[in-house]
């Protein structure tokens, strides 16, 4: 039986994904064997890695001054390959909204940047994006998390009137809504969150830009490699990419588009915060309201000691993945595009239900 699933990440796929995956499993469009066991280099699978490309950039509604990457090493190499491709020597501005914000900006020093905290929201916990900046007067460019999958927290909209391009993180909000990346450079996504299978990071690069970049690096850590040899340069992970393609046609054909999964993804979260407030304080939102995320909602029990009987009583319910990330403790209930209504009203089911019980 499936559960309804929660997970930070990795996280819930569609349900039509997986079916179709394991339906191609044993012969992939008519090649006799598994997309696994397929060359990279055979045609159908570079027709399947172009085909994905060019879904995603018409999800996004991005022109021909975008170039698709499929990265590995996850978000986290992102942090380093950034800095490396453009910040050496240089200043760069950091904006720091939680945990992942903070590695980037620490990866940034070790790979030889002037990181500069152009804003932290650290004082008060994470629980705020800040609205008030303190630039460098002439930075290389300026990073930001656009959803803090710890905290709970997202940008509702982004920097405008930034004195550098911007470049984000955008793992835990990926295609969640439409986003406009006019004063962007580099969006960079691990695929676990909203996209598919960990072990593929999506990368989205103007060449442009990427042209800028430092010179003498390792192929595989200079963005031109991946932009010149089409993701191609050494064995990509071809299964991440075709699953990251059927989810890509799922939000399209499926689910009609960003505006679309964004109205979706608005009801969904509606429903789960209006059932914190409305709780009279038995359960209680850890993140400044302006600032709330549509993927991870965060809440604690303000009986803490609840806390534990909340999570295996929602786990016999069929409700797993709650607990709050290991650094922060508490509740997170992660609402990606593949979480569907029916899962969180079974959600906010239960936590009206545990309340009346417990309350
Ligand atoms: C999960 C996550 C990461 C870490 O991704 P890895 O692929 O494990 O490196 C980084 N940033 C954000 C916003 C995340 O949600």
């Amino acid at each position: 039986m499936r559960v309804y699933n929660f997970n930070g990440g990795p996280a819930a796929l569609p349900l039509p994904v997986l079916e179709r995956a394991a339906a191609e499993m044993l012969d992939w469009n008519g090649t006799g064997m598994s997309i696994m066991e397929n060359s990279h280099r055979a045609k159908e699978v570079v027709a399947m890695a172009e085909e994905t490309q060019a879904v995603l950039k018409e999800l996004l509604g991005l022109g021909d001054e975008w170039k698709v990457l499929f990265c590995q090493g996850g978000a986290s190499l992102q942090f380093a390959m950034i800095p490396l491709n453009f910040g050496q020597g240089q200043v760069c501005d950091y904006v720091d909204t939680g945990m992942w914000s903070t590695k980037a900006y620490q990866e940034a020093q070790i790979c030889g940047a002037k990181a500069h905290l152009a804003a932290s929201s650290k004082a008060e916990d994470y629980t705020f994006i800040p609205e008030r900046y303190d630039f460098s007067s002439n930075p290389r460019y300026v990073y930001l998390t656009s959803n803090n999958t710890v905290r709970g927290t997202q940008w509702p909209s982004f920097i405008q009137n930034a004195p550098a391009p911007l470049i984000s993180d955008m793992s835990s909000d990926f295609l969640s809504r439409p986003v406009n990346l006019e004063n962007f450079v580099l969006v960079h996504a691990g695929a676990q969150k909203n996209v598919g299978p960990a072990g593929l990071t999506i990368v989205l690069i103007k060449p442009t830009w990427a042209e800028t970049g430092q010179k003498d690096l390792p192929h595989m850590l200079d963005y031109r490699t991946y932009i010149e040899h089409d993701s191609m340069f050494n064995t990509p992970p071809v299964f991440a990419i075709y699953i990251a393609g059927l989810t890509f046609k799922w939000l399209r054909d499926e689910i009609g588009g960003l505006a679309k999964a964004e109205k979706l993804n608005q009801a969904k979260a509606a429903l789960l915060y209006k059932t914190i407030d409305d709780s009279g304080g038995f359960y209680q939102g850890t993140a400044q309201k302006a600032s709330r995320s549509l993927m991870n909602v965060t809440f604690r029990l303000a009986q803490t000691d609840l806390e534990k009987t909340f999570l295996s009583e929602a786990k016999d319910a069929g409700l797993v993945g709650l607990n709050g990330h290991r650094s922060v403790g508490g509740m997170r209930a992660s609402l990606y595009n593949a979480v569907n209504l029916t899962a969180v009203q079974a959600l906010t089911d239960f936590m009206v239900e545990f309340k009346n019980k417990k309350g």
